[in-house]
């Protein structure tokens, strides 16, 4: 796949579709959007709350609406907010450590920033993910394979443009692949972020798979930086679906629980219904490692086929 994320098309598929295109221009048609190629809607909670008493309840409810509407999700794990809200974890993880339509997942133990120009070595990054895998393993929540990347809001300087940008990044994405993941965000310079899937063969790890992220509910839900944010994400759906791009949909869960107190999940039945409507799969990220077909072809600078 190029970074657009379709589909190269073989020379005679090429050379069809282009004769159709110029048929149907000559006839002032409008030329035929792209097949969907990955229809794909990923929700993720990064959780990471640590404030207990207020959390109280969250993974009850979120189980019951998931199961209910069977939408799966991926949860990306803090390790200071396993550690504190230990017990609630446990039990969480106890009852869909089995169920496919969760997936569990890590975010660090100290939100430390990955990618960024400044910001912890390579060492302690290890040491905090290490400590982090080790105690969501010890909680009953297996052995993660990915990290979504913690924000630092300015902390450890500049958000580089990919792992391929410095020593460091590179360095840190190898000691990545050794702790054995095998799926992070798309990082990349060149490639966007909130649409792409990607792997990182270039940069000596084809087995990584960059899954993209985005739509983070601080702005569109919280903060309602684009108006209602119903209207948003439906926008988002309604753009995305006839071009084959992935909609990546990402909540914290002290945003969706405290912040804005939807404490029935509404914005979460509402996605599922809007994305279903639209013919949208969703899908767990580990689901989306397992379609190898999905990144393991993504080419940086595609050729032409000749
Ligand atoms: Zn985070």
């Amino acid at each position: 796949m190029n970074p657009s994320g379709k589909t190269l098309l073989t020379r005679r598929e090429f050379v069809a579709t282009s004769f159709l295109g110029a048929a149907t221009l000559s006839l002032g048609m409008r030329s035929p959007l792209p097949p969907p190629t990955h229809r794909l809607l990923l929700i993720r909670f990064d959780t990471e709350s640590r404030q207990k008493p207020e959390m109280s309840g969250f993974f009850e409810k979120m189980v019951a609406v998931h199961r209910s509407l069977k939408i799966p999700a991926t949860f990306f794990c803090l390790g200071a907010a396993m550690e504190l809200r230990a017990s609630e974890f446990r039990e969480f993880f106890a009852e869909v450590r089995n169920d496919p339509l969760f997936d569990l997942q890590n975010h660090t133990y100290s939100h430390l920033g990955l990618g960024y120009d400044h910001g912890q070595s390579v060492e302690v990054l290890r040491a905090d993910i290490e400590r982090s895998f080790a105690l969501q393993e010890r909680l009953g929540g297996g052995r993660p394979v990915g990290v979504s990347m913690p924000g630092t809001g300015g902390r450890d300087g500049n958000n580089l443009p990919g792992f391929d940008a410095t020593e460091k990044s590179r360095a840190e994405l190898d000691m990545l692949a050794s702790l054995g993941v095998r799926m992070i965000n798309t990082f990349h310079s060149g490639v966007d972020a909130g649409k792409t899937f990607i792997n990182y063969g270039d940069l000596g790890h084809p087995e990584i798979m960059g899954f993209p992220s985005g739509n983070a509910d601080n702005s569109w839900l919280r903060a309602r930086k684009y108006g209602d944010p119903r209207d948003y994400i439906l926008s988002q759906i309604k753009e995305r679906g006839p071009r084959g791009e992935p909609v990546p949909v990402m909540f914290h869960d002290d945003t969706v629980w405290i912040d804005v107190n939807d404490r029935n999940l509404d914005i979460v039945r509402f996605i599922a219904d809007a994305g279903r409507q639209a013919g949208f799969e969703f899908v767990t990220h580990r689901e989306c490692l397992q379609r190898k077909a999905l990144w393991q072809n993504f080419q940086l600078n595609p050729q032409m086929p000749s």
